[in-house]
This record gives structure tokens, sequence and C-alpha cells, in this order.
């Protein structure tokens, strides 16, 4: 469900016409739904109201300043994988006890200020890992809280670039050594076990997984509590899917239904990070036909929003539906909508029937508010798009459009090199 339909032809964003928002903030241009983000957002909330727990917004999907501060002033949490990502958390407000940090790679630095802010949890990837955070806890004089991210090796069945919780991943410990790990993690004198968490992957679109991963994960919890260590937070990471075509994924009801019976005796308090399953469908990308040519049989739709702008497709072969902002009868042609930038990867939406386009007009990117801007970049030195929210009849540039300016903030010449 989103709120961005078709009045009298013209595509809006809730109350306003895309084009007007075009007008004030040019192409491209992501534009997202304040009520679609809230929506979404209470979705989760009821789902698992009655049930102890905390939704962690998964920060890579969106982490735009006002999209974040809406959703903390919402109740909602966060789940970052980046120092960068806590700094942001924390200006937009997302009260510390609702942040949880996973990733792969943290540095001294990025652990130490987790422990400064007292986040609620670090979802821990390695043994080394784990050390680390207990010489860092011990150095600040102060106790890490920590679950460790458990790996079950289950296989969500979505892009395998998107597969986290399968044995080859990188991501997490082998479920089978996770026993010895948490032993390991009891005798630290820095770290406080407080958790698992698992997040298998992204744009799931089938309960199973879910449920699977989670008895294993339910089983370990048991298995930890014999050995005396008791598990208090139980963190399933995130992964809805969404409908970007046909798909019909669950609903975090679905969700709750499916997962709620098997957390009965468990005492547990437990944490979501949904990411895209609360911003993929509030957002939009718009962007502006520039040229039209015809190579042999193909149509190729030159737009001014490139991979450095919407990498999805390039990088996942993943599919975006393309809407005009003003619907037309034109005939329908088979296009490419190519981007500007120099690369043949370079392409938001491959070989689709749609109606002719002319130069000038406008095109929606549906589904765009996740991994949209967050995976934008100035390659071929490209400023980056300007970022719009809207609420009913009201729209506001959250972020503006990079400048070339922005293009060499930081940049020095070294003497020899000067004019
Ligand atoms: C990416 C990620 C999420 C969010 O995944 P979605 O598919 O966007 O819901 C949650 N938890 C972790 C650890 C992640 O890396």
């Amino acid at each position: 469900m989103h709120y961005f339909k078709y009045h009298n032809s013209e595509l809006y964003a809730e109350d306003v016409p895309v084009k007007k928002i075009v007008e004030k903030a040019g192409t491209p241009v992501y534009i997202y739904s304040e009520k679609t983000l809230l929506r979404h957002l209470q979705s989760y909330q009821q789902a698992f109201d009655g049930y102890p727990s905390t939704i962690c917004f998964a920060l890579k999907a969106n982490s735009n300043l006002a999209v974040l501060r809406l959703l903390a002033k919402n109740g909602c949490g966060a789940d970052v994988v980046s120092g960068g990502e806590l700094y942001l958390a924390k200006k937009a407000g997302m009260p510390s006890n609702k942040i949880v940090y996973a990733g792969v790679g943290k540095t001294d630095e990025e652990i130490a200020a987790a422990l400064k802010a007292r986040i609620l949890m670090f979802n821990v990837e390695s043994p080394d890992e784990l050390k680390a955070i207990d010489r860092v806890a011990g150095q600040l004089k102060t106790k890490a809280p920590i679950a460790l991210r458990v790996n079950p090796d289950i296989d969500p069945k979505t892009h395998p670039y998107i597969s986290t919780g399968l044995k080859k991943s990188k991501f997490g410990i082998p479920i089978e050594h996770a026993l010895e790990y948490y032993r390991l993690a009891r005798r630290l004198d820095n770290v406080e076990v407080l958790g698992i968490h698992k997040h298998i992957g992204s744009q799931i679109t089938a309960i199973k997984p879910f449920v699977d991963a989670l008895k294993r994960v339910i089983e370990l919890a048991h298995n930890l509590k014999e050995q005396g260590i008791e598990i208090r937070n139980l963190d399933i990471g995130g992964g809805l899917g969404i409908p970007y075509r046909d798909e019909a994924p669950p609903l975090p009801e679905d969700l709750s239904r499916a997962v709620l019976p098997l957390l009965e005796e468990g005492g547990f308090n437990l944490i979501l990070e949904p990411g895209r399953s609360i911003a993929g469908n509030a957002g939009i990308f718009v962007t502006k036909v520039l040229y039209l040519k015809k190579n042999t049989d193909k149509e190729f739709v030159i737009v001014d929003g490139g991979m450095n702008d919407l990498l999805r497709p390039s990088l996942y072969d993943a599919f975006h539906d393309v809407k005009p902002v003003k619907k037309n009868s034109r005939k329908k042609a088979l296009s490419d909508i190519v981007g500007p930038i120099c690369e043949s990867g370079d392409f938001i939406a491959k070989e689709r029937m749609i109606n002719r386009v002319h130069q000038g007009d406008l095109l929606a990117l549906m589904s765009a508010g996740a991994y949209g801007f967050t995976m934008s970049s100035n390659y071929n030195s490209r400023p980056r798009a300007a970022e719009v929210l809207v609420k009913g009849s009201d729209f506001y540039i959250v972020k503006e459009r990079e400048t070339y300016k922005d293009l060499i903030r930081g940049t020095s010449l070294p003497k020899h090199l000067k004019r």
C-alpha cells in the first residue's frame, strides 16, 4: 500500500502533483510519502502489539534525516551498520535503548562511539570482533551488551547478493559454532550476553524461511539456557519483501502470526529490523526524459537519472515499475530506460512495453524509497539527487540537490600543483 496515485491522469504524491514538486526541486529527485512510511511502521507496531517488541528500522534502506526523525517520533528505533549510521540515528533522536548495531567490520572507534551512546546491543559477527568489543569496553570501563549474529543456514530464496543467512555467506557465525562462541563471550569480563541475532536476507517473499530460521534460533536459546546463558533479546532481523511487480510478500501481520506462537514460552524481548518493507514503497524516483534514440530494433529512452542515482537495476537486475507522471494514450513501444552514465550497465529499466515518451516527459520509478538514495554515488562526477518529503498537501525539500562545489568538498591541491 502506498499513496502515489493518479488523479485526472496526473501522478500525485499524497495530495501533491508530482509535477509541482519537480517544478520546485528539479530532477532527478526522490520523493517520500509520510503517510506511507507511517502506515508501514504502524502495521509492524500493530502486528506485534501485546508482545514485548522493538521495531528497529534498518538505516541502510533510507537514512534521510527527516525520514528517520519521522520514524523516531513515532516510536521507532534503529538498526545501524556503521558509525555514520549511528551518528544519524542519534541526530534523528532515536533513543539509544532502541539502537542495535550489526555489520562484519566494526572498528575500535565505531565500537567506542556505540558504547558511549549506550546502545541496546551489538550484534556481533565474529569471535575476533567479540574480543575487540571486550577490549574497547574494558578501556572505557564499561560492559558491552551483545548478541551473537548466528547464521542459521536457511535459504531465503532471494537474490544471491541480498541473501545473508547461508553457510557460504560472510555474515554471522555458523549456528553449529554458536555454543562455543557464547561460552567464549561469557568468559570475557567486559561483555554482557543479552541476545541472539539473525538476519537471513532481504526481499523475502515467503514466510517459511523466517519460521525455519527462527526454529533453529529458539533451539539455540534453549541450549544456551541449559548452559546457564539466559537470552533476553531475540533479534529476528528484517527482510520482508515488498511488491515491486507482481510479488505478494507476507505482511507484518503474517509474520507475527507465524512467529509469535513459537515464542510463547521464551519470555523474550523481540527485536525486528525492517528496512525495505517500511521505506520501499514509500518512495519514488522521478527522472526527466532527455533524448530518444533508436539503435537497431531497440528504443532507448535516455533520462537524467542513472545508475549513480538508482543502482538496484544495474546491481541486482532489480525491477522498478515505470510510470508516466502524466498519463497519455500514446502507442506502446518496447523501451530501455537508460541513464547518462558511461557504462553499458547503466539502465534503470529494461525492455518495457511503455507508452511512447517524448523529450521532457517525467517518469516515475516506483518502489524506490529503500536502497535508492542510500546507494547513490557521485560516479561520473554527478551531484546526487534532491530528496523531498510529502505530508498531505505539503512538501519539503529534505535534502538539497548537491552542487558542483560538493564534488570538491574536502579536496585540496598540494603546493607543487597549485595554480
Ligand atoms: C539490511 C539489513 C536489514 C534490513 O533488511 P530489509 O530487507 O531491508 O528489511 C536488517 N538487519 C540487518 C542486519 C541488515 O543488514
